[in-house]
């Protein structure tokens, strides 16, 4: 596990509390609300809802109906109609309603598209149609608004307050933490519920620990048989291989058949025997991993063979989670999977992310920071997982060509826009050393690195720059 802190930048005032409207009111009646919206020259919003059924319905209510944003909008300004149609019986009003909520449909939902939005004038003209849309409830305003030219708004129009939510949870071994930053605690608690949710569901897929993960069942068939996986664990292997061919091998996530000769939690008090050792060192070559992409499956060639994600693992999850969180209409947030941290947007407030690089020797000190937008920061480090035998740290970063922990770096911090790549390179750039390292770092287009060293130097590449730390900081 490695560190990697994250500090926000202040410079904004943000308003303390949070204005709540008052109960907003939908109708159920259709002539009721084409009055309302005559007499009161506001514009009448209908929606057409599967409350039982239909999903995306029920997300729109949630991510944009219900939210105080949308209810600060809509007050004074709309008139809204909700024409629900329930598939189970008991959540149906009498039989008369249901009779006028079709006849509406059948005028202005022709194609039966659930949910449907209309925008109507008081005189029952059509301006505009819309349903469940991606992004946030800023955007689906701003489409509202759209339609509505000629309409004075009555309704609070102020700017959104921006608030941080976060969520810290253990996952793959790891502590997460989830930030989205937005103005509706309704819409963060969504967003963080999916993502935390998505998280659990790769970390299951991913598991080594888990006896009925697809990985393990890879791991129990090696020099068996070839296992059919999901697409989704396919091309993570796939993406591995492409690294382990970059790096001539330094990452490879065949290491793993090496994993029962070591520990890493301070525990183990004497070297492994070496003529075993050597049995399983035999045993790890990635290009032993037969990938079959017409059916999908993977095959380890050599019985004993085992693979592991935990090079890879995270940096993929933060990536797979951050865009799970944008594509709900996140616009600033932060992931950050025990250290494998990706961040995007304008941090809190109109600055960029700060990210702190830990102090590889002291516990919560870093050496470093850096501005970052929509950019990953992945550290991998020696301090965290180890053990000391006869005064030497072994670390949990293994040369597969040798089966022994590597030497020579306190930490890597590697930066570039997607977390997945850094993780693995992290990792990789711990095996290859600093020189050969830092070759391969500067070869890569928009990939930068820090370095630790075991002499306390810090060493970068070419074209990053840093902000240093003085020594009272
Ligand atoms: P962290 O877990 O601190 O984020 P890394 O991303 O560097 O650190 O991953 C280290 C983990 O990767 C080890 O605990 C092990 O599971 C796995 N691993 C160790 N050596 C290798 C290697 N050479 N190639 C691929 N995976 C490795
Ligand atoms: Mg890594």
């Amino acid at each position: 596990m490695n560190r990697t802190y994250f500090i926000f930048l202040l410079s904004v005032f943000l308003f303390a509390g949070q204005l709540k409207s008052e109960e907003t009111i939908w109708l159920e009646d259709f002539e009721e609300a084409v009055q309302r919206s005559k007499t009161g020259n506001k514009p009448l919003l209908m929606v057409f809802s599967g409350s039982d059924w239909c999903k995306p319905c029920m997300i729109l209510e949630k991510t944009i109906f219900n939210t105080e944003r949308f209810k600060q909008f809509a007050k004074d300004s709309l008139v809204l109609l909700k024409l629900d149609f329930p598939a189970r019986k008991e959540n149906q009003p009498a039989k008369e309603i249901m009779a006028k909520r079709e006849a509406v449909a059948e005028v202005y939902n022709q194609s039966g598209s659930f949910p449907s939005v209309i925008i109507l004038d008081g005189d029952k003209k059509v301006l505009g149609k819309t349903g469940y849309k991606k992004g946030s409830v800023e955007n689906y305003i701003e489409h509202l608004k759209s339609f509505l030219a000629g309409y004075k708004y009555t309704g609070d129009l102020t700017q959104p307050t921006l608030k941080k939510y976060q969520r810290k949870v253990s996952l793959m071994g790891s502590p997460f933490e989830f930030v989205v930053v937005c103005e509706d605690p309704e819409v963060a608690a969504i967003v963080l519920d999916v993502a935390i949710t998505e998280s659990e569901r790769v970390e299951k897929m991913i598991s080594s620990w888990d006896e009925n993960s697809q990985t393990s069942w890879i791991n129990k068939n090696a020099g068996i048989q070839a296992v059919k996986v999901d697409d989704e664990l396919f091309q993570l292997i796939k993406r591995s291989l492409k690294i382990s061919d970059l790096t001539d091998g330094a990452f490879d996530i065949s290491f793993a058949s090496i994993d029962k000769h070591w520990k890493f939690d301070r525990s183990m008090t004497a070297l492994p025997d070496e003529v075993e050792l050597k049995k399983s060192v035999a045993l790890i070559n990635y290009k032993n991993i037969v990938l079959d992409e017409a059916n999908h499956t993977v095959f380890l060639k050599n019985k004993g063979m085992k693979i592991g994600f935990g090079a890879i693992g995270k940096g993929y999850v933060a990536d797979k989670t951050a865009q799970l969180m944008k594509d709900m209409g996140v616009k600033s947030g932060m992931v950050n999977a025990g250290g494998d941290l990706i961040a995007w947007g304008n941090g809190y407030g109109n600055e960029k992310w700060k990210v702190g690089i830990a102090d590889p020797d002291k516990e919560k000190g870093i050496i470093s920071w850096l501005d970052i937008q929509d950019m990953a920061v992945v550290t991998s480090g020696d301090y965290e997982r180890y053990s000391m035998i006869d005064g030497v740290r072994y670390a949990h970063i293994i040369n597969p060509k040798t089966g022994y922990p590597v030497t020579g770096l306190k930490s890597v911090t590697i930066v570039c826009k997607n977390a997945e790549v850094a993780d693995a390179l992290a990792t990789s750039v711990f095996v290859l050393g600093q020189q050969k390292g830092l070759e391969l770092i500067n070869q890569l287009r928009d990939v930068e690195c820090i370095l630790v060293n075991d002499q306390n130097g810090m060493v970068t590449s070419k074209n990053l720059i840093l902000n240093y730390i003085t020594a009272n900081q």
